[in-house]
């Protein structure tokens, strides 16, 4: 292996600290940020990640309130519960497990969270802010992104970057992150339909795949020297691995975040950053 690896645990720690200390800074002023996390059916994964942002939110000093609904529960049920945690004083921000279960819409439920809420940056109105590069809320895995390759020194600003994947939760935010008057990348976004794909991939500086595909990145697909971030997180009967072949590719990449250990870790670092900082404007308002 010849790339660096970007240890998204080591650049999470670095986040939790400078979050303990906003915290302790509002909690001077009598104020004590509040998450409500609200989950609903029994997806086994759901499960975990929502009990890992609760833990991570109690570590550092947020308070974490905790609502679980049945698989069963009514659109109408869903968001009324979120309609009460927009209004509660002691709800600094809300974070609604994806995806629901059954039929339920979980798009059209975010919509019920109040925008001065949104912990997780899904709202339309904080998407809005987004693509109008206005003060927001981000989507929690983009920034999570962002931030390890600010942590590394990786620079953005002329770099062509390739975005493999256009979700709403992470390909597409991040896209317009990247091309955003701060960051100044040239960014492609690509998707299932893109045409020659491994051609196009190796002509980045910063290659990103957030696609779902275990392995699907090889050598072939990157330039030498570049950093590669992937966000995949593929279950399969060797454990966790991401969409890039991992040894393969750091071979001939300068930079490369692993799976687990990479990206994972970011996405709840910067959920209990976008907290603080809503608890923050509510104080300040
Ligand atoms: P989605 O399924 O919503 O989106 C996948 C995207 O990949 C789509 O745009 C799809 O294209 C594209 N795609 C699928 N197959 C190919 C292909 N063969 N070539 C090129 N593009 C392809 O997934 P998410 O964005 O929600 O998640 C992507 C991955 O990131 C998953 O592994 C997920 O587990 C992981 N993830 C990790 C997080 C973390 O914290 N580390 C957080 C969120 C997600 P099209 O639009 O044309 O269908």
């Amino acid at each position: 292996m010849t790339a660096i690896r970007l240890d998204g645990k080591e650049v999470a720690a670095a986040v939790h600290a400078e979050v303990a200390a906003r915290v302790d800074a509002l909690q001077q002023e009598g104020i004590t940020p509040g998450l409500a996390t609200v989950l609903v059916g029994d997806d086994p994964a759901s499960e975990i990640y929502v009990r890992s942002k609760r833990r991570t939110a109690e570590r550092l000093g947020i308070a974490s309130i905790h609502h679980h609904l049945p698989a069963e529960s009514t659109q109408r049920e869903v968001e009324s519960l979120i309609d009460h945690l927009s209004v509660d004083e002691a709800v600094h921000g809300i974070l609604l497990q994806l995806p629901l279960p059954g039929d339920l819409d979980g798009e059209t439920a975010v919509r019920h969270i109040a925008p001065a809420k949104d912990a997780d940056g899904l709202h339309p109105v904080s998407l809005g802010s987004l693509v109008l590069d206005r003060p927001g809320p981000r989507p929690c895995t983009p920034s999570g992104v962002l931030r390890i390759l600010d942590h590394y020194g990786i620079e953005t600003e002329g770099s062509e970057v390739v975005v493999v994947g256009r979700s709403f939760l992470v390909g597409r935010p991040l896209s317009i992150m990247l091309s955003g008057r701060e960051r100044n990348a040239t960014v492609t976004l690509a998707h299932s339909r893109t045409r020659h794909l491994p051609a196009m991939c190796r002509r980045a500086d910063i290659l990103v795949t957030a696609v779902g595909s275990p392995k699907m990145v090889t050598a072939e697909w990157v330039k030498p020297g570049a950093t590669v971030v992937d966000v995949g997180t593929n279950r399969t009967e060797a454990g966790l691995v991401g969409d890039a072949d991992f040894d393969d590719v750091a071979g001939v990449a300068g930079a490369i975040t692993p799976v687990p250990g990479g990206v994972g870790p970011m996405t709840i670092a910067m959920l209990m950053s976008n907290t603080v900082g809503l608890a923050e404007v509510s104080a300040r308002s």
